[in-house]
């Protein structure tokens, strides 16, 4: 069995996320979406709320791909949660260069800690590629169409929360 693991802070879930989830169930047998806590980050939307946005669209998901999708919010060192979780692989998706040295770092430093998981990095379509949730939050504060970018359950959920 093929457990993979997806962290991230998802706040709120895009259509990148979404992409790269769909891909990721094409090579794990259960993929683990981690949602990180990150107080630090301070997220606009709370933990249960993006569990609940990650749940909602990963049911349709999981019933497309045939994959099992488990939502697992942790706080702990990633290396730890792919342990807690059977990970042998973390996924992650990459956007433009400025993503690459981060991960690259990342995945150095994830080595270290555990060199038996891999971490496996994905792009998403092209059209999906410039999606990032810091600017739909900006777009959707300032009262812009956001529906090219998120489902319609986390479009409602986003001018709710800038009414
Ligand atoms: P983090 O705070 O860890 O960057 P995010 O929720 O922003 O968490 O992203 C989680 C993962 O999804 C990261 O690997 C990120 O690169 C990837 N990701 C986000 N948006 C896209 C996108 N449009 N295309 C490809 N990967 C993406």
């Amino acid at each position: 069995m093929r457990i993979g693991l997806y962290p991230g802070t998802f706040d709120p879930l895009t259509l990148g996320h979404i992409d790269i989830i769909t891909r990721a169930c094409a090579l794990v047998d259960r993929l683990v979406i981690g949602v990180a806590i990150n107080r630090d980050k301070g997220p606009l939307f709370p933990l249960e709320d993006r569990v609940a946005m990650i749940e909602a669209e990963c049911a349709v998901l999981s019933a497309q791909t045939g994959t099992e999708i488990v939502v697992h919010p942790f706080e702990n060192l990633l290396i730890d949660c792919a342990r807690d979780v059977g990970a042998t692989m973390i996924l992650r998706g990459l956007r433009a260069v400025a993503d690459f040295e981060y991960e690259f770092q990342m995945v150095g430093m994830n080595r270290a800690l555990d060199s038996s998981i891999e971490t496996v990095f994905l792009m998403a379509d092209a059209r999906r590629q410039a999606i990032a949730s810091r600017l739909v939050k900006e777009i959707a504060r300032l009262g812009g169409d956001v529906s090219s970018f998120v489902t319609p359950a986390v479009r409602e959920r986003l001018v709710a929360r800038f009414a």
